[in-house]
């Protein structure tokens, strides 16, 4: 008998991915999370019984010099190669299970939503001609060809309403995060993000598929979610409230998380269009404050209202219209195939703030960012 054969199936995955380079690792039966639309695996893989779920942690120093705004690319590039790791340390497991002769998927870390058609590339290229045209236009030197100019107003026509209509509430293909409270790889904490023992909730996930009968984990028995709300505070938009709370149920463990308002007030902010919500005395990394982010409304009309901010966004040109273009981009296309380099948060400052249930460390890193002023 050779030594992997005296090594259980799931401990062979679960050695393999550290030695690829997984923090974390843990499984999951299928059957566990298939009864919400955005967790059941099945959509990605018809007759689904396990999920296995990794995590790899950001580096603290980098982290923490982001959250201060002494050192932006540093952390860009980290959140890069960490999604280009977490894909390739998933595909090991998947070529794995398939020589075993299992069928097994690969996920994509982020990006991937049910409600969004990714055969719709054209949008992407027909926004960038547009955000040209329009610069090319506002260039005194510059004459647009007749042909420049029916262009230019046929995709004006188009793709203008079209930005006031897409989803706000997108759908993922999975929920890693569902996946990884399952697989006893953390909790979700009162942001809505999960939240590990051991890195709190820096880190980033990705899942592998399978139809291999894998005896899952455990959860974890204890949220390392300390409900200090100091993600809250260091939310510039406003997407969780500080005291109204809502419960979520997820592999049979409830988790009580903050009451969480429209996607809106986040991708207001997270997207780059502006720096600055709620709090004026320090921003996120972006050095945009978007025309009427000061009267981002308190009610259902706020999805409108981010909208039509982004078609005005686009209109503008320059780079209000950049920041519109790479937020489409990432959501029709992905970002797990773009080159580590690009990768360009603007915040993120509800994940990185938070070290779990090392309170001392949080309060740190809280005191990082409202210490940080603001970048013009
Ligand atoms: S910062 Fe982290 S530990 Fe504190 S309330 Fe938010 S999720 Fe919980
Ligand atoms: S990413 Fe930024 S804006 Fe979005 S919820 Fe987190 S802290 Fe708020």
């Amino acid at each position: 008998m050779t030594q992997t054969e005296t090594i259980s199936l799931e401990d062979q995955i679960k050695q393999l991915a550290l030695e690829e380079g997984a923090a974390l690792i843990g499984i999951c039966s299928a059957e566990s999370i298939k009864d919400k639309e955005f967790s059941d695996p099945n959509f990605l893989l018809p007759g689904a019984k396990s999920v296995i779920s990794i995590a790899i942690n950001f580096d603290d120093e980098k982290v923490s010099k982001y959250l201060s705004k002494e050192e932006y690319l540093p952390l860009c590039h980290e959140e890069g190669y960490t999604t280009k790791n977490l894909k390739r340390v998933a595909e090991k497991i998947k070529i794995f299970l398939v020589e075993k002769g299992f069928e097994a998927h690969n996920c994509d870390c982020n990006y991937d939503y049910r409600n969004v058609n990714r055969a719709s590339k054209v949008v992407v290229s027909s926004i960038r001609t547009l955000v040209d045209l329009i610069n090319k236009n506002m260039n005194r030197n510059i004459d647009l060809t007749t042909q420049e100019v029916k262009t230019l107003n046929r995709l004006k026509k188009l793709i203008l309403p079209g930005l006031r209509k897409t989803p706000m509430h997108l759908i993922p293909s999975l929920s890693h995060r569902c996946v990884a409270v399952a697989a006893g790889i953390g909790r979700i904490g009162w942001s809505g993000n999960l939240l590990t023992e051991k890195y709190g909730a820096r880190v980033l996930l990705n899942s592998i598929i399978t139809d291999a009968d894998l005896i899952p984990d455990k959860p974890l028995k204890n949220n390392p979610c300390t409900k200090c709300k100091l993600c809250e505070k260091a939310c510039q938009g406003g997407l969780f409230s500080r005291d109204e709370e809502q419960t979520i149920k997820i592999a049979g463990i409830e988790e009580t998380i903050a009451k969480r308002n429209s996607y809106a007030y986040c991708i207001a902010v997270c997207s780059g269009m502006s720096g600055q919500n709620k709090f004026k005395e320090w921003s996120t990394w972006s050095p945009f404050r978007f025309d009427g982010i000061e009267n981002l409304p308190l009610d259902n009309s706020v999805d409108d209202y981010v909208k039509n901010m982004f078609a005005e966004g686009i209109k503008k040109g320059g780079q209000q219209a950049e920041n519109v273009l790479r937020l489409v981009a990432n959501t029709f296309l992905g970002r797990n195939n773009k080159p580590a380099e690009d990768f360009r948060p603007s915040c993120g400052f509800c994940q990185m703030v938070c070290s779990g249930n090392d309170l001392n460390k949080t309060k740190e890193n809280y005191n990082l960012i409202v210490n940080s002023g603001c970048i013009e």
